[in-house]
């Protein structure tokens, strides 16, 4: 297990998954939402998840899909994690781990519709849209 926190501590949570097996989405979605030319994200099961302090704290902001959310502390707006669809994988922001030196991309998404100035220069797979499952479980296995 990891350990996970916003930037002021209010919210800590846990999540079960392989921190090199991160991913970079470069989506419009995860561009805008957190100002950054791209995100690194961890796939995480629904139930490979908990959290551990601040579920008070949590705030659930309504995603561009709908039955979806984005999770951020109300404290300290820290991004958190994005539930993708009901049932399915979470995406945990790297951000939020407490040992981030032990993420890893492992691929980059979303391509496609990239920031124009990001020129992504190494030898990652690159995928033009989202990585489907049958996708992500080829990279990890
Ligand atoms: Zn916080
Ligand atoms: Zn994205």
């Amino acid at each position: 297990m990891f350990k996970c926190s916003c930037l002021c501590g209010d919210v800590e949570f846990k999540i079960r998954a392989n921190p090199s097996q991160a991913i970079n989405c470069h989506c419009r979605y995860c561009r805008k939402s957190h100002g950054a030319p791209y995100v690194t994200v961890l796939v995480v099961l629904p139930e490979n998840y908990e959290i551990t302090k601040g579920t008070e704290k949590l705030c659930r902001l309504p995603s561009d899909k709908e039955k979806t959310g984005r999770y951020i502390c109300s404290s300290c707006g820290s991004k958190l994690f994005t539930e993708t669809a009901p049932g399915l994988p979470i995406s945990v922001h790297a951000s939020a781990l407490v040992n981030e030196d032990l993420v890893k991309a492992m691929a980059h998404t979303n391509v496609g519709s990239k920031c124009p100035t990001v020129v992504i220069q190494d030898e990652l797979p690159q995928f033009d849209g989202s990585i489907t499952k049958e996708d992500y479980m080829e990279l990890v296995v």
